[in-house]
């Protein structure tokens, strides 16, 4: 496994990205390099892609179908038979080109091809962009439960080109700011109120923003890269969040949400926990709300439905000793840990969100 001091350095942004990762293509001098891509980005990013890289190595593509229901052992082992048919060694080289569900599972099935070969992350979603591709969470779902089985393993390398961008559909974008805003909530007020003004925000800041998203990310792993305290806040709004992605996922009657989607609703639920528990302001729940429902709209839960997510998120990873542990804000940029939630209040929390 990789330095993680080391490896987390290398987010390599557009304007001399290639180069770098040419050079570093030139030096590993991979014995081949397989870019992993699913349906959509094979159409939209690959040979885009292929033009702006130069190696010597021979080059493979292997393809997944495209959606979180493919991130599962059943595709990894497809990727591991296309692997082991084209001959892949320990010196091969991975590139995962794709959103999230291809950065996890590509970083996953690396890892543990071979006992592991080294995996670059292309990311082309905004969610992964700024929040996936780096960190090193590798993993794919089990069931309906996410990410239950993975590693933490550290990319070599993150290239960032917002280009990518260009053909990602609308709703995706806003999936990926949701991590942005997360950003927001717990490391940086200055940043939140800048994000989270919609309307005077332009496409062209958007690599800036990016930037710092990425920056706050990689300074909490880098405090804390296994998840024993600080990291624990990036899980901001997922506690329910993931409970109720996991739900509609397996519900395919209720309205689909994308990642993103659930963690915004998750994170109106924990900011009024906040409120509940902790010292978060009265005032700030309000513009948080409001900022979420004004991006996002409003989603519908029956209480059959509350009952079931709440059953859900007893799976939840971050579980110890049975009890669900949420990440909560004292304020924005002040997030504490390991805070216990009363079931009541979970319910309650639901009935602000349905009737604000
Ligand atoms: P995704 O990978 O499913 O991508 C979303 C959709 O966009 C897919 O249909 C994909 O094919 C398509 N797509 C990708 N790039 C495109 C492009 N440039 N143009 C057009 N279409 C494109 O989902 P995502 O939102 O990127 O990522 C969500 C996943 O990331 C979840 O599985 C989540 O658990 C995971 N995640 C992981 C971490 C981590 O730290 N490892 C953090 C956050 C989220
Ligand atoms: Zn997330």
């Amino acid at each position: 496994m990789t330095d993680l001091q080391e490896s987390l350095n290398p987010v390599i942004y557009a304007e001399n990205a290639y180069n770098d990762l040419n050079k570093h293509l030139e030096n590993f001098k991979a014995s081949k390099i397989f870019v992993l891509v699913d349906t959509n980005t094979h159409e939209h990013c690959l040979s885009y892609f292929l033009n702006k890289i130069s190696t010597i190595s021979d080059i493979e593509v292997i393809e997944i179908e495209a959606g979180e229901e493919f991130k599962n052992l059943e595709t990894c082992e497809g990727v591991w038979n296309a692997l082991s048919e084209l001959e892949a060694d320990r010196k091969s080289l991975m590139i995962n080109l794709g959103g999230g569900v291809v950065t996890d599972l590509g970083g996953f099935v690396a890892s543990a091809f071979k006992r592991g070969i080294n995996f670059i992350n292309v990311p082309t979603t905004l969610l992964s962009m700024v929040d996936a591709s780096v960190g090193g969470k590798t993993g794919v779902d089990l069931g309906n439960l996410k990410n239950q089985i993975g590693f933490i393993v550290q990319p070599e390398m993150v290239l960032i080109d917002t280009y990518f961008l260009k053909t990602l559909p609308v709703e995706e974008m806003r999936s990926g700011l949701a991590e942005i805003l997360k950003h927001g909530l717990i490391a940086d007020e200055t940043y939140w109120n800048k994000v989270s003004d919609l309307a005077s925000l332009d496409l062209s800041d958007l690599d800036d923003i990016i930037k710092e998203s990425i920056d706050i990310k990689k300074a909490v792993v880098l405090k804390d890269p296994y998840e024993k305290n600080l990291r624990k806040t990036l899980n901001y709004g997922h506690t329910l969040g993931h409970a109720i992605e996991s739900y509609c996922l397996t519900h395919p009657e209720k309205s689909r949400l994308l990642h993103g989607e659930a963690i915004a609703v998750g994170m109106i639920l924990e900011t009024y926990i906040s409120s509940e528990l902790e010292t978060f302001p009265k005032e700030k729940l309000e513009n948080v709300t409001a900022t979420i429902k004004d991006m996002y709209g409003k989603h519908s839960f029956s209480e059959e439905d509350i009952v079931q997510i709440q059953d859900l998120m007893k799976y939840d990873k971050k579980n110890e000793h049975g009890n669900i542990n949420f990440v909560l804000l004292e304020d924005i940029g002040k997030p504490v840990i390991d805070r216990t939630v009363p079931e009541e209040l979970i319910k309650k929390a639901f009935h602000y969100y349905l009737n604000v």
